[in-house]
């Protein structure tokens, strides 16, 4: 039988790849939740829907189209968005929707049905607290804000060979983590019962190889 795995922590923390990785080893979807809360503020803009009229968030998403497919291409009303939900604005524009309790409900609503029949890995800030709360799993992931940042830099280089500005990335992780601690509504937690795990020392091989490691344990 297939589980649900349940992976937490702040911006840039390496959630994702080691999502990825662990799917494949597995067999198992992995689900990016943060990509749909991004998709939610690329919509908004878009759209010009300012975060003050909740209502209209939430209407705008009851109507929209977005596909997260397994290969973890986004769709958003027959238009790719992959690649355009990876900005700084974006990511604020995020941070900012993920506040209002009402857009939360709508998009655990769709986290939850969609991994209703286990075999998921989902990254995000609530997984192991509000989405998937039986999940036997939970790994909760922190690194230091610096480390995060170093890491951001090199990935965008690389990725996409964008130069940005260490100083302005090490800011918005900063805001972000702020923001997505402090919030009323399912503040970024560590659930009781998930393992932690600090990167801020590890290489990404180190990374995955430990967290494989516990997760291959645990499976046992
Ligand atoms: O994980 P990622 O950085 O892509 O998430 C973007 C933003 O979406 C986060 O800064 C956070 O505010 C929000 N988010 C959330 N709950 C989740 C996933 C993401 O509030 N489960």
């Amino acid at each position: 039988m297939k589980i649900n795995i349940a992976i937490d922590g702040p911006s840039a923390a390496g959630k994702s790849t080691i999502a990825d990785v662990l799917a494949k080893k597995l067999g198992y979807t992995h689900l990016d939740t943060g990509a749909m809360y991004r998709s939610v503020a690329y919509k908004a803009i878009k759209d010009c829907i300012g975060v003050e009229d909740e209502n209209a968030v939430v209407e705008m998403i009851d109507k929209m189209d977005l596909q997260m497919n397994p290969d973890g291409t986004i769709i958003l009303d027959g238009e790719d968005i992959t690649g355009k939900i990876r900005t700084s604005e974006i990511s604020m524009g995020a941070s900012n929707v993920s506040k209002l309790k009402n857009v939360r409900k709508a998009l655990v609503k769709m986290q939850q049905k969609i991994s209703a029949n286990g075999g998921y890995i989902l990254d995000g800030r609530d997984i192991g607290t509000v989405v998937l709360t039986d999940a036997p799993i939970k790994l909760f992931m922190v690194a230091s804000a610096k480390a995060r940042a170093d890491r951001r830099v090199k990935q965008d280089l690389e990725e996409r060979g964008i130069v940005d500005d260490y100083d302005a990335i090490l800011e918005e992780i900063e805001k972000r983590d702020y923001q997505d601690s402090h919030r009323e509504n399912s503040p970024l937690r560590k659930a009781d019962d998930a393992i932690e795990i600090d990167t801020s020392d590890l290489t990404l091989e180190e990374s995955i190889e430990t967290i494989t490691n516990i997760v291959m344990d645990k499976m046992k």
